[in-house]
């Protein structure tokens, strides 16, 4: 059975709980709120956050060191050379297995591959985290341009080529001719 005191004692541990209980309440009523309504709203995100990857895909020589120092094989692509320009079939990262440690990042010799700060990876197919980091497929317009221009200068220096070696060859079968005019004098 409880005792006077103790029934007292309860009564006032129960108000004095109340009342800080009430009191922290009553502070950060005054306060405005600092909820963040996500996904509308996001928090500043710092500059050297490690998040989704991007690409400057116009940069990027296919050299694959960022794929070679990725310690769990996130990164695969592919490219055909024309020359110098490359005609891009994929470029993707997996992020069902990317830890976000950046070490694909700091070999790349054209700083052409970064983190970014999205960090969203929400889906309900695991196959759409397999991203494609591309901006295009194929090629883009200005190396089009320069494959055609590099292609009609390469003619220009074939022909060139072809039409001094035919001089040439005409000089060498009139030699004989002239030493036999020459002989005939
Ligand atoms: S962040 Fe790390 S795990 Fe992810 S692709 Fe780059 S090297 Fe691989
Ligand atoms: S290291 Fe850089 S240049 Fe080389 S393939 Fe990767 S992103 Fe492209």
């Amino acid at each position: 059975m409880v005792s006077v005191n103790e029934y007292f004692k309860n009564v006032w541990d129960t108000v004095k709980s109340t009342a800080i209980g009430m009191r922290i309440t009553g502070k950060y009523l005054m306060q405005k709120p600092i909820t963040v309504q996500y996904p509308d709203e996001r928090m500043p995100i710092p500059d050297r956050y490690r998040g989704i990857h991007y690409l400057e895909q116009e940069k990027c020589i296919n050299c694959l060191a960022c794929a070679r120092a990725c310690p769990i094989d996130c990164i695969e692509m592919d490219a055909v050379r024309h020359g110098k320009e490359l005609e891009w079939v994929k470029f993707t990262l997996d992020y069902q297995k990317c830890m976000f440690c950046e070490l694909c990042v700091y070999p790349c010799p054209k700083d052409c591959i970064h983190m970014g700060t999205e960090f969203a990876l929400v889906t309900t197919d695991r196959s759409e985290l397999n991203h494609d980091l591309l901006s295009f497929k194929g090629m883009d317009r200005a190396a089009k341009i320069r494959m055609k221009e590099a292609e009609v200068k390469k003619a220009e220096k074939e022909a060139a080529k072809a039409a001094k070696a035919a001089a040439a060859k005409d000089d060498a079968a009139d030699a004989p001719k002239d030493d036999a005019e020459e002989k005939g004098d």
